[in-house]
């Protein structure tokens, strides 16, 4: 499981740098190059989503972990295992993503 790092700001799971699930999903299973990955557990943030802290981890004020499960389809990446990511540490942006395709991995290096 990767250290995951996300800069995701306007996603609903966003905190503080890190990712409030404990399982996400990358998609690109044809990646050439960064920008053909996407997280697609990206949710917009808006006032209904703001309570998925809640739903995921009891609340707001318990600890995230840092190390987050990263199923992912971009086979074509080094760090891919079985469709499974096996980085020590990743990277998700997509700064200022309004949905998931303007979000990537950017840990993303092609075999
Ligand atoms: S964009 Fe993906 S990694 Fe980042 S907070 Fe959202 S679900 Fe988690
Ligand atoms: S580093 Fe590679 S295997 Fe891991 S999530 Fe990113 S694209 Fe997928």
């Amino acid at each position: 499981m990767p250290i995951l790092k996300c800069g995701v700001t306007g996603c609903a799971y966003f905190y503080d740098e890190k990712c409030s699930k404990s399982v996400i999903k990358v998609s690109g299973s044809d990646a050439l190059r960064e920008l053909d990955t996407s997280c697609v557990s990206f949710q917009l943030r808006n006032r209904e989503a703001s309570d998925n802290y809640n739903l995921e981890i009891g609340t707001i004020d318990d600890i995230i972990s840092e190390n987050v499960s990263v199923n992912c389809e971009a086979k074509t990446c080094i760090y891919n295992r079985n469709y499974l990511c096996y980085a020590k540490e990743i990277k998700i942006d997509g700064t200022r993503a309004r949905e998931k395709h303007e979000t990537f991995c950017h840990s993303f290096v092609n075999r």
